[in-house]
């Protein structure tokens, strides 16, 4: 069987990350034929938008994708390519497995955390207004008369949680602890403050829980959360976050085993899938064949657990583990001192080599 897989590779350094992920899937004995779909800054002046609508089309039609990341500059009128491929294909769940691989540069051992991100809603939905504007001065009008005074000179993000939304990332945290063995599911949230939105997924996911009574359910507040993640992160097995405090935590665990360069990651949504790394494009390091494609190859792991190839997922996961383990085909960022270290493309050559 040849699967056809969407390959975005994005900007920066993700050329280089997915060819090197590109690289190692084949050699994992599946076969592949890649949609070639750009997108980011390098395709704005050819379609007038950095998201054309054939990318979409392409996954659509695919229902799976292997992405890049892609630069979102800091205040200019470029929307995220990420958020809106998310929302345009609603992409509810990020599922951010963070494991120690034996040998990789962490201060913890026998972390095995998966990270569930709901993907869609929440302060990070981008439902904001901006100060000085019509809509903001209608919203703190209605504000001022229902809750006091607001100032005039504010601007307004959104917090938006629904019971919708609440109940099928929880749901879905489950299915995936059911389906792969895990234990205990975590409900991460700050409920005793924002009692309306939070707290709505607190109370949704609790009654979630009830469904699943094999598999033991907490809940924990997103700032004890950071503090005992760092203190004792193997207490934890599925952590699931409303978007916001699940994009923070991500990097957190992310840090607490090896870091961005080894924090795999895929989104979600019904019958589609696009997997991609937890980091972004690190523009500094674009062209130099210098960082981490583990985090993608990691990705391209999932996204054959997803095929459900699981020999061809195991092959590749173990051989990774062995060129982490070996220590000598690494990047930077894994050697301590984070200084000498392999380039991306040789990483890939020594992945193949241990799949060999
Ligand atoms: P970043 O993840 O790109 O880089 C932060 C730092 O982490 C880098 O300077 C580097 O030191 C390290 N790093 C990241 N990836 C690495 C790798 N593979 N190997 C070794 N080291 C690595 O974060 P940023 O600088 O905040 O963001 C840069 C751009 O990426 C921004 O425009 C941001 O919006 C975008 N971004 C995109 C995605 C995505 O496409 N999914 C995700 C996050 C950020």
């Amino acid at each position: 069987m040849v699967y056809t897989v969407t390959l975005i590779p994005g900007d920066g350094i993700g050329p280089e990350v997915t060819a090197a992920a590109r690289r190692v899937l084949e050699a994992a004995g599946v076969k592949f034929k890649w949609e070639i779909a750009e997108a980011g800054a390098g395709v704005m002046a050819q379609y007038g938008t950095p998201l054309p609508e054939s990318v979409i089309a392409s996954i659509k039609k695919n229902k799976i994708a292997l992405k890049g990341p892609v630069t979102t500059p800091i205040g200019v009128g470029f929307r995220s390519v990420n958020v809106a491929l998310r929302k345009s294909l609603d992409l509810y769940a990020c599922l951010r497995p963070c494991k120690t691989y034996p040998g990789v540069l962490s201060r913890y051992q026998d972390v095995d955390i998966v990270v569930v991100r709901e993907n869609t809603e929440d302060l990070y939905a981008g439902i904001e207004y901006e100060k000085g504007s019509p809509e903001a001065a209608r919203l703190l009008q209605l504000v001022s008369e229902t809750r006091g005074k607001v100032r005039e000179d504010s601007g307004i993000s959104l917090k938006i949680i629904s019971e919708f939304g609440t109940r099928r990332i929880v749901k879905y945290a489950f299915d995936y602890a059911r389906a792969n063995g895990r234990h205990k599911v975590t409900a991460v949230h700050k409920a005793n403050i924002m009692k309306f939105s939070d707290g709505l997924f607190l109370s949704v996911a609790r009654e979630v829980a009830k469904g699943y009574p094999e598999i033991e359910f907490n809940d924990v507040i997103i700032d004890n959360m950071c503090m005992q993640l760092v203190r004792d992160p193997q207490q934890f097995d599925v952590l699931v976050l409303p978007n916001l405090y699940g994009d923070i935590i991500s990097d957190l665990c992310a840090g607490l085993v090896g870091g961005l360069g080894v924090a795999p990651g895929a989104n979600i949504g019904e019958g589609i899938a696009v997997f991609e790394p937890t980091h972004g494009s690190a523009p500094k390091y674009a062209g130099l064949n210098k960082v981490n494609p583990m985090a993608t190859m990691l990705s391209g792991f999932l996204l054959l657990k997803h095929l459900k190839e699981k020999p061809a997922a195991d092959r590749l996961e173990k051989a990774i583990a062995a060129v982490i383990a070996e220590g000598k085909f690494v990047t930077y960022d894994m050697k301590s001192g984070k200084s000498g270290g392999a380039g991306t493309s040789e990483v890939a050559d020594a992945v193949i080599e241990k799949m060999e």
